[in-house]
């Protein structure tokens, strides 16, 4: 039987389970996804179950496009096709508009994205006349999304604290604005899905006939409706396939409970488990780091794991002076091991704790001219923070740049409304000047401006007022002072720093690019703009370019790569100083750091710098706690391979010596170069010297390119 080729004896037993609830218990590695893909071929082509009663459900959109690809190529296409596969939202989204009318919906709702639903939750703590800073819109926000992923409604909430109360009252309204603009969040699709089963027998009776084969993976991160929605759905044929590692549940923070695989014990008596213990996707020595690490947490079932992959390669642990050199380390190994065959640019990932991480590490790709892959972010440059920024700092430099002008004319809010801001733009548009000048002419006559009011006047007054004093600034300001400056004036701190981990991370990133400024102290703001742009010009790295991965440990989930670079390991990011006060915090982040090993099949690197500048200043950092548990035979000290290399991988401290006077240029104009990626082309321009010589480069079959000297080599 092909269906059951390339299973061992554990896995086929599972794959063939009799009807009934069934959970297939098992570490990383072990198959458990490919289990519940050839369970659903099996299924079709076996007990001739037809596709559309079956149900699988994936964690992210991409693991459903992947399981519909290899289910395709099992089962060909029109068969795959019947089949429901997706994430929990995606299901209940196609319920919900199925069945709008018997959930008391409108056919056509609209679905309010994360920025919809803080943009709501904002006006509605405004309308009740409530303080934005004391109640901030995502933390209030927050609390209402756990509160619908506990299936509570509005009236049932039971505050427990004054803030409890607040979150009570906006929750009311906000539900009640959803309603009248026909819309879901998130949340409600679950929430609604859940409401109209319990309410509507007959519904639900003909979904349990319509999915009468109910598959999840990754179960350890359901949350409490997720867990009700399921049981709903098997409540009749009881044919529910969940596979599930508790020491891989990192969504906690998001209401995932992985308790619910007890309940399921409890809620199941009748339940088969299945446990796998092969490991297929790493080598002896990866599962032994990761067995090292986990082993520490309390309340888990002990898992063995093995494989037959062999010993493999020694974890590398490599300790960077600052982010900047643990992301050259990281590109230089790259491009090592690419140059000497060992491994194809799409075999590596680098992961990292949190967004902001990915700034130095994009940053050595780009001056590398190495393309490379991020998933499940927006590129650091392009995030809208950033961009505000980078936006205040152009109008500093250049008032009439009318689209950073616009962007943050308004931002934080001032009191600059749309109406507004569009007379400004088509006033500017008739005069044919750019709107700075329109603001300026606001401020010398009111009427420059037709129907400004009195306070739009006002308004308008002071930005001009804040705007020409970066200006006049500008001058004697270094770029981070600027920066501070900017930050001050316009109250951007408080805005971003909402009380939610998205406004954390958020204000983390502008720290981040302070953090660039200050490290290029003696840039002007012109140099610092044209770098920026053009490190923030790369987007045409699109998913089919054989490049490295860079993803956070969350968005790794499930999925495996040849060598991975984890970095960043230190206190304070893994765990991570949010989580380190709770022993259910350091938990989760030690299961966190487990996900991250076990995405590894050949080569582990861990790499942790000396010091990183947090909150703009620079710390002195204290490896992880982490690293401390990984067995020393384990491990293997990255330093001594990088020090036989080229000088320029040695640890920045090593060679913190003055730079010798202007060292010479290596390239010309017409030079016929090689690139270890780019291959063959010619420079056009060079400049600068030494370590830091940057060479423009046509390339035959890339085009043009800015790269470092020392990523090039001449050719004849
Ligand atoms: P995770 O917990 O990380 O999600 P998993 O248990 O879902 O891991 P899979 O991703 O299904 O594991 O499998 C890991 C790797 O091992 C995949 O590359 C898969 O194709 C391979 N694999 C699984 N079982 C076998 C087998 N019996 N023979 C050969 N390769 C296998
Ligand atoms: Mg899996």
């Amino acid at each position: 039987m092909s269906i059951l080729k390339g299973l061992n004896a554990q896995q086929k037993k599972a794959v063939v389970a009799p009807d009934g609830p069934v959970l297939v218990l098992a570490g990383p590695g072990s198959g458990k996804t490919r289990v519940l893909t050839r369970r659903v071929a099996w299924l079709v082509l076996e007990q001739e179950v037809y596709p559309w009663r079956i149900l699988a459900v994936t964690f992210t959109n991409k693991a459903a496009r992947e399981m519909r690809e290899r289910l395709e190529q099992l089962l060909g296409h029109s068969q795959a096709g019947d089949l429901t596969l997706g994430t929990f939202h995606a299901t209940c989204a196609r319920i919900l508009r199925q069945e709008a009318e018997a959930a008391g919906i409108s056919r056509d709702y609209t679905i309010f994205d994360a920025d919809d639903q803080v943009a709501l939750t904002r006006q509605v703590i405004l309308e009740l006349n409530l303080d934005e800073k004391r109640y901030r819109p995502h933390a209030v926000h927050n609390a209402i999304s756990r509160a619908k992923n506990e299936l509570i409604p509005p009236e049932e909430y039971q505050p427990g604290s004054y803030f409890g109360e607040i979150v009570r009252r906006v929750y009311e309204q906000y539900q009640q604005r959803l309603r009248l603009s026909g819309a879901l969040d998130f949340d409600d699709l679950l929430m609604v899905t859940v409401n109209l089963f319990r309410q509507q027998d007959n519904v639900t009776r003909r979904y349990q006939e319509r999915y009468r084969y109910i598959l999840v993976d990754e179960f350890q991160d359901t949350n409490a409706a997720q867990y009700v929605l399921l049981q709903q759905l098997a409540g009749r044929h009881h044919n529910l396939f969940a596979v599930a590692d508790e020491d891989q549940s990192i969504y906690a923070w998001r209401g995932a409970d992985y308790r619910n695989i007890n309940r399921l014990r409890q809620d199941h008596p009748d339940l088969t488990t299945y446990l796998l213990e092969q490991n297929y996707r790493s080598t002896q020595h990866i599962l032994d780091t990761a067995q090292a690490i986990i082993r520490h947490n309390a309340d888990r079932t002990e898992k063995r794991l093995f494989t037959r992959r062999g010993q493999g390669d020694k974890t590398i642990v490599h300790e960077a002076y600052d982010p900047g050199a643990e992301a050259q380390f990281i590109v230089d190994t790259i491009a090592e091991l690419v140059a000497t065959k060992e491994a194809r640019p799409g075999d590596f990932a680098v992961m990292y704790r949190t967004n902001a991480q990915s700034r130095a590490i994009e940053d050595a790709f780009i001056h590398a001219g190495l393309p490379y892959r991020l998933v499940g972010a927006t590129r650091f440059y392009a995030r809208r923070e950033i961009k505000d920024l980078v936006a205040f700092l152009r109008t500093a430099h250049n008032p009439s740049d009318s689209a950073s002008l616009l962007r943050i004319i308004n931002v934080p809010p001032r009191r600059i409304g749309r109406k507004t801001v569009a007379s400004l733009e088509k006033t500017a548009r008739e005069q044919n000047v750019s709107p700075w000048q329109i603001v300026a002419a606001v401020v010398g006559a009111g009427e420059a401006i037709p129907a400004l009011s009195k306070q739009g006047r006002g308004a308008v007054a002071a930005f001009h007022k804040m705007v020409a004093g970066w200006i006049e600034a500008r001058g004697e300001l270094s770029v981070h002072q600027l920066i501070d400056r900017v930050l001050a004036d316009t109250g951007y701190e408080a805005y971003l720093r909402d009380g939610s981990d998205e406004g954390e991370e958020r204000w983390e990133n502008v720290l981040e690019l302070r953090g660039v400024a200050l490290e290029y102290a003696g840039m002007t703001l012109t140099e610092f703009l044209a770098d920026v742009a053009l490190v923030s010009d790369v987007d045409n790295m699109g998913d089919e370019v054989d490049a490295p991965t860079l993803l956070t440990l969350h968005s790794a989930k499930g999925l495996e790569f040849p060598i991975v670079f984890l970095t960043g390991v230190e206190e304070g990011l893994i765990p991570h100083s949010r989580s380190i006060d709770e022993p259910e915090g350091v938990a989760e982040e030690r299961r966190l750091m487990y996900v991250g090993v076990t995405r590894a099949q050949d080569r582990l690197y861990i790499t942790h710098t000396f010091r990183r500048p947090r909150y703009g200043d620079y710390e002195t950092n204290v490896p992880s706690r982490f690293l401390d548990d990984i067995p020393r035979r384990l491990l293997q000290d990255g330093r001594s391979r990088a020090r036989q290399r080229a000088p320029e991988t040695t640890p920045a401290w090593e060679r913190w010596e003055p730079a010798p006077a202007a060292p010479a240029a290596r390239f010309h104009t017409g030079d016929r170069v090689v690139h270890p990626v780019f291959g063959p082309g010619i420079v056009l321009e060079s400049r600068g010297g030494g370590e830091k010589e940057q060479v423009t480069v046509i390339f035959e079959n890339v085009g043009l390119k800015r790269i470092l000297g020392d990523f090039l080599e001449r050719s004849t």
